[in-house]
């Protein structure tokens, strides 16, 4: 069961100020989320979830993940001058960046963050560019299959990320020699994992990775970031992960592999995105059209540039017809979009209630990789922002894109003037 966080009737209010389609995040799921994150990985002195920005770029969803003691893992720029306007620095910031450019690795270096090298030819280009650092993370990557009891979960052998196993020992020895004080590793080696042994797999593998890097180049590795990758259950009837049971999955490696080499004192990071906020979002929009041909078309007033996921993975959503929680599903539509992409559809096949023009549907878990994916293909603008605050409040969070939006990009001419007011 998927249950939506606001009722038919919180919909219908907010629609009256806010115009269909929108996102709006929960406050209240989002921080009783983050507290359960720390308190799985509470036997560890120095973990801290570094939210990957990437997910859900919006200040003031990162105030709120700051007052739950999160910082930030950003890739790019923007991400990083969004970061620092939210009052993070230094330690509060993870870079993980790839074919990273000047300017991105200059704003880090200045900001203080700690700087994660995506490859073994960054080194020098770090330190050519502004020296290198204090602290340097390096990212791993194991190539071949990343498998769980022989299941493969993905394929990081066809990644383009990462240092292979000699570069990263090759590469500690020359950063050492350069004067790099401590160090940190990093690897993501399978996205949207249901799986509560994902991560204590990814920490063994990491943690006796570090063990022979401090034997074999004497560095003093200060934190090992398992980066992001624990998922989430889009389907309505199948089980979440339990993030106490991955806490005490890394801590079990821990205690086995770490503590026992003397280095019971590294700081655990996590760069969750999708778990941290996934299930926290909803894109709300209304049925305006209904389409009877081969198929039955529900047409709603979102689409794929609210939310590209279902476009470009094939992702399943849960759809809620709210007010018709209880109504039996069946009917079989396609929920689609108005681009002129056949591949703008937001369900294929799916069994519904009876929809009627008007009804507002939530379509669910768009809370990470949603909004921010989005895009203005077909001129289609970006919707608002809005987060159903602790006390059932609606405060708008980012307002909807306007046509002036849409052609401020021409503001250096005068041929769309009449629009740019
Ligand atoms: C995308 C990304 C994340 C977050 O991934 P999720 O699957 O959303 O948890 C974390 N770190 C890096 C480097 C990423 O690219």
């Amino acid at each position: 069961m998927k249950t939506p966080f606001i009722t038919k009737e919180q919909a219908e209010e907010i629609i009256s100020k806010y115009p269909t389609p929108f996102h709006i995040y929960d406050e209240k799921g989002i921080r009783e989320n983050a507290r359960k994150l720390y308190k799985a990985f509470s036997w560890n002195k120095g973990f801290r979830e570094y939210f990957a920005v990437k997910a859900t770029p919006n200040p003031f969803i990162l105030k709120i993940l700051q007052e739950e003691g999160c910082g930030v893992d950003c890739s790019s720029l923007t991400e990083l001058m969004m970061s620092e306007c939210c009052g993070f620095s230094g330690s509060d910031i993870m870079f993980s960046s790839n074919v990273t450019p000047k300017e991105d690795m200059l704003k880090a270096k200045e900001l203080g963050a700690y700087i994660n090298l995506d490859d073994f030819t960054h080194i020098e280009f770090l330190d050519k560019l502004c020296g290198l650092p204090e602290t340097v993370c390096c990212r791993f990557n194991p190539g071949g299959h990343f498998e769980i009891e022989t299941q493969i979960m993905d394929n990081p052998g066809e990644a383009k990320y990462g240092f292979t196993r000699e570069q990263l020992f090759e590469g500690f020895k020359i950063l050492k020699a350069k004067g790099v004080k401590h160090f940190g590793i990093h690897a993501f080696l399978a996205s949207n994992t249901v799986s509560n042994a994902y991560y204590p797999k990814l920490a063994r593998i990491l943690f006796e990775l570090a063990v022979e890097l401090r034997e074999k180049t004497g560095a003093d590795i200060s934190f090992i970031n398992l980066s992001g990758g624990v998922g989430i259950a889009y389907e309505p009837d199948k089980p979440q992960n339990d993030i106490l049971a991955i806490g005490e999955g890394v801590h079990r490696a821990f205690d086995e592999i770490l503590a026992p080499a003397g280095m019971g004192d590294v700081a655990i990071f996590t760069e969750l995105g999708r778990y941290m906020l996934a299930p926290y979002g909803h894109l709300v929009t209304k049925c305006v059209h209904q389409k009877h041909i081969y198929k039955e078309y529900i047409g709603v007033d979102a689409c794929a540039c609210n939310l590209m996921r279902p476009a470009m993975y094939g992702s399943y959503h849960h759809i809620t017809v709210l007010g018709k929680e209880n109504a039996a599903c069946d009917h079989k539509y396609d929920v689609t979009g108005g681009l002129c992409e056949n591949n703008d559809k937001f369900a294929i096949d799916r069994m519904l209630p009876e929809i009627d023009n008007g009804d507002i549907l939530v379509i669910h878990d768009t809370g990470a990789h949603g909004f921010s994916m989005g895009y203005n293909y077909n001129g289609k603008l970006r919707s608002a922002e809005l987060l159903l605050k602790e006390d059932g409040s609606v405060q708008m969070i980012r307002r909807a894109e306007t046509p002036a939006d849409y052609f401020r990009t021409f503001d250096f001419c005068d041929i769309m003037d009449k629009y740019l007011k």
